[in-house]
């Protein structure tokens, strides 16, 4: 990804003279900048020790119990304890004094490194792009990441291409001195990256257009400190949806954070079996894992408490966007192919076997964004339920030989489903194996019939087909892994179909 960037052309910086003695101190937000660093509370009580950790909230939080404590974005705090949990620390406010518990991941140190800046992003060039080129952002929307091999920074700034009346994208690398400091041309050099930034935001200086607003990002979920968390608290407002095992609700907790409460029917799993599981899954944490948030699990029917994705199941946004006039592109839909992959990437990593995967176990949030939910639950769910048999609720299409005869599951088991998962993708959510009852793909397959490159409403292009066919391999160990899928839908109009016109 670093040999990617482009540096700016040395022509095109143009040095401005003396500049107007901009300190960090002094340093004011540009009229339509958002503040890249907020300027120190009113009265600042100094920190209890010299060594003390002082933090600064990246976004408001409104205390969830008596024993948190609220702040907001910009606000400065002393961390006591980070005690055994990492997400949640004991901090006094420094403006206010008081004391309670913070969720860890609302906060950044407060110095005046890079990453802890309001415009700093832990995103690669593809995210970055993304997250730019979404609807709402203007011309100088931009943010500061890591160059791809983490030994330089980049800024990256939404530019508008008027030739082409099109909004695009430009990654400046920001080189450092020997002595400290940055420069993106070398005639101009700033002692740190604060006064780099707040420079470009007062003229564009040989950039493709002044630095205007620092990138938003999105909030991230807070975690609860308990895993059980009691019935009380938790608020169901509507029906999202029945699933095989149950009603879906959406939520709120402790009338504060919205989430997604699956009710499991009384009988599908032990409550003991399930809270051993739900504490496993409880500590996978991806951005494209669907979060398992907290259970009610002391009584049936048990709750499971998840984040919310705002367009529901994967399987019935694609099947109403096959008509919808903005139908998605075969870029869109290999997208959602990576951002899958990626998931399942982190389940391969952390030796976690998904056993359901199939385009009603991904959920949709906005713009696009998938996640993948569900996991693990298949293991827990009573025998007789989940049999691989038809007139059951074992879903034997998506099933890999080996899984459906013998019960081997694996990743590898996972890969086959997601070679199904494709078809759904690129048919738009159409039932795999169409006219073919359960028992009859079980039977054929078994003996080498795999499903045809699909006649799907957009092209499935061949290269798209033969990955499909790598993931069917009889052989377990032939099947590619998820960190291979990932990189291959990652990379594929660079990589794979370069040439692709869309
Ligand atoms: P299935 O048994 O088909 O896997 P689920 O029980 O998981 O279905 O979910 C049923 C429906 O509830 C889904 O199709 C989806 O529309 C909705 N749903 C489930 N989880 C969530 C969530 N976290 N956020 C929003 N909607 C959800």
């Amino acid at each position: 990804m670093g040999g990617c960037i482009k540096k700016p052309e040395p022509q095109t910086v143009i040095e401005v003279n003396g500049g107007n003695g901009t300190t960090i101190d002094g340093m004011q937000p540009q009229s339509g900048i958002t503040s890249p660093r907020r300027d120190l509370p009113p009265v600042p009580i100094v920190p209890s020790r010299p060594d003390a950790l002082i933090v600064r909230a990246l976004y408001d939080f409104d205390a969830i119990t008596e024993e948190d404590l609220s702040f907001q974005k910009g606000d400065r705090l002393e961390v006591e304890e980070t005690g055994q949990s990492c997400d949640w620390w004991v901090a006094v406010h420094l403006t206010n004094n008081k004391k309670g518990y913070i969720p860890s991941n609302y906060v950044t140190k407060d110095d005046n490194s890079p990453q802890a800046q309001d415009w700093w992003q832990d995103l690669d060039r593809k995210e970055s792009d993304k997250q730019l080129l979404l609807p709402g952002n203007d011309p100088g929307t931009f943010l500061v990441r890591y160059s791809g091999d983490k030994q330089s920074y980049v800024l990256s700034v939404r530019d508008y291409d008027s030739k082409n009346h099109d909004a695009s994208v430009k990654h400046y690398r920001i080189r450092t001195l020997d002595r400290g400091g940055f420069f993106i041309s070398p005639r101009r050099t700033f002692n740190d990256m604060i006064e780099l930034i707040n420079k470009y935001s007062q003229q564009a200086d040989g950039l493709c257009c002044r630095l205007v607003k620092v990138c938003p990002k999105e909030r991230p979920l807070v975690h609860f400190r308990e895993i059980e968390v009691s019935r009380e608290s938790v608020k169901l407002l509507s029906k999202l949806g029945h699933g095989c095992f149950g009603e879906v609700w959406q939520g709120k907790w402790k009338n504060s954070v919205d989430c997604a409460v699956k009710m499991l029917k009384t009988g599908t799993m032990s409550p003991e079996a399930f809270l051993g599981e739900a504490r496993i899954m409880h500590k996978l944490r991806h951005r494209k894992l669907v979060q398992l948030i907290a259970v009610c699990s002391t009584t049936e029917p048990i709750y499971i408490i998840t984040e919310l994705m705002c367009n529901g199941a994967l399987l019935d946004y694609l099947r109403k966007n096959e008509c919808s006039s903005s139908r998605l592109t075969l870029k869109n839909l290999v997208e959602i192919a990576a951002q899958v992959s990626e998931g399942m990437a982190y389940l391969e990593n952390s030796n976690f076997v998904h056993r359901d995967l199939r385009a009603a176990n991904i959920l949709v949030g906005s713009n696009n964004t998938v996640k993948v939910a569900d996991f693990g639950l298949a293991r827990l769910i009573s025998d007789e339920i989940y049999e691989a048999h038809e007139n059951t609720k074992f879903p034997i299409k998506w099933t890999a030989p080996e899984a459906a005869f013998e019960r081997k599951f694996s990743i590898k088991s996972d890969v086959w489903s997601f070679g199904v998962l494709l078809y759904e993708i690129i048919t738009f959510g159409r039932v795999p194996y169409p006219g073919m009852t359960g028992n009859e793909v079980l039977h054929k397959v078994d003996r080498g019939y795999r499903m045809p490159k699909p006649n799907s409403p957009i092209e499935c292009p061949d290269s798209y087909y033969e990955v499909m066919m790598l993931c069917w391999n009889q052989n377990i160990d032939a099947r590619p892994t998820f960190a291979y899928l990932h990189s291959f839908f990652d990379d594929y109009f660079i990589s794979v179909e370069p040439n692709y016109v869309g």
